[in-house]
C-alpha cells in the first residue's frame, strides 16, 4: 500500500496509487484519505491517555515531564499512526471487499 518504508521519514506517507497484487485503487474518490485523520486523532488520544497513565502510576513527575514525553511519544509514532489510520479507515468505509476471482495474475 505503501512505497517506502515507515522508518523512511521523509517519504513514509507516499502510498501507490493502485494494489500490485488486484490492483483495486487505494484512493476510492479524491480526498478519501481526510477522514483517516480522526482516526489518527483517536490513536493521538490514546497515546496521550496510555503515556499519562503509565507516567502517573510509574513516576509521578512533574508537568514538564508529561509535556515532553507525550509530545515525543505522538511525534515518534506519528508514522504508525498515520499508516495505520489509512490503513483502518480504508478497510472501515472505502466499500471494498476481497475477491479472489478478482486477483490479477503476472
Ligand atoms: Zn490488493
Amino acid at each position: 500500500m505503501f512505497k517506502y518504508n515507515a522508518l523512511n521519514l521523509g517519504k513514509f506517507s507516499e502510498m501507490n496509487k493502485k494494489c500490485e497484487h488486484c490492483g483495486l485503487h487505494f484512493e476510492v474518490e479524491p480526498g478519501f484519505f481526510i477522514g483517516a485523520m480522526y482516526i489518527s486523532y483517536a490513536f493521538s488520544v490514546a497515546m496521550l491517555v496510555a503515556v499519562g497513565v503509565a507516567l502517573t502510576v510509574l513516576f509521578d513527575p512533574p508537568v514538564w515531564v508529561y509535556l515532553v514525553s507525550v509530545t515525543s511519544v505522538t511525534i515518534l509514532l506519528l508514522p504508525f499512526s498515520f499508516r495505520y489510520s489509512r490503513i483502518l479507515f480504508l478497510h472501515w468505509f472505502g466499500g471494498i471487499d476481497f475477491d479472489p476471482a478478482k486477483r490479477v495474475t503476472q
